[in-house]
């Protein structure tokens, strides 16, 4: 992260790094699908996901059009509700395309053990402008399966730890804004409200 951010999916502003991806994602890969990303607002985000059965040539090709979609957004992860599909799949990295090794696909993820606790600010690319407070598991251990289908475990550390609880959220039907005191919900929630009224959203 190039500053002080620690938000889960959205990269603090400053040197953009997304003109370099792109040129990259072009030379190197066949052409990706680039979502938009749901906001705040459509149901899909506050419903839980239902369980990944299937893992063929399509989730894969899906799964790489979602990191094409979250480096777009200058993200760190993204769950499959954020494109509109109600499925237990996220996708993260934590290095926003700099690491091709540290790109991690979670398909039916469970968070098996948590240690720790660190409050840092969060963001979500569904919620974009706002960014609250979160307390997250310093360490977190998830139990998922890969686009083969293939059972692991792996586990995260502060940034990586606060994606995997955030998009596990995700599949949850859950957001950060849960995690938010009331008061600083509704604040948010009445500016998107606003935001809304004025066609901004
Ligand atoms: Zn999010």
């Amino acid at each position: 992260m190039p500053d002080k951010s620690t938000s889960s999916e959205v990269v603090a502003s400053g040197a953009s790094p997304s003109a370099e991806v792109a040129a990259e994602a072009v030379a190197s890969a066949p052409a990706r699908k680039i979502y938009p990303i749901v906001k705040y607002g459509d149901p899909i985000l506050e419903k839980p996901t239902a369980t990944v059965k299937t893992f063929d040539a399509e989730l894969e090709q899906l799964a790489e059009n979602m990191f094409a979609s979250m480096y777009a957004a200058q993200g760190v992860g993204l769950a499959a509700p954020q494109i509109g599909l109600s499925l237990r799949l996220s996708v993260i990295d934590v290095t926003v395309g700099k690491n091709p090794e540290a790109k991690i696909v979670i398909a039916n993820p469970e968070i098996i053990h948590a240690e720790g606790e660190v409050r840092e600010e969060e963001g979500c690319l569904s919620i974009p402008g706002f960014r609250g407070y979160v307390m997250r598991p310093q360490f977190v251990t998830v139990r998922a399966q890969n686009v083969k289908g293939e059972t692991f475990e792996i586990r995260g550390e502060n940034l990586l730890a606060r994606a995997f609880c955030h998009e596990i959220d995700h599949l949850n039907g859950v957001l950060f804004l849960q995690h938010l005191s009331m008061l600083k919900r509704d604040l948010i929630k009445r500016k998107i409200k606003k935001l809304k009224k004025q066609g901004e959203w």
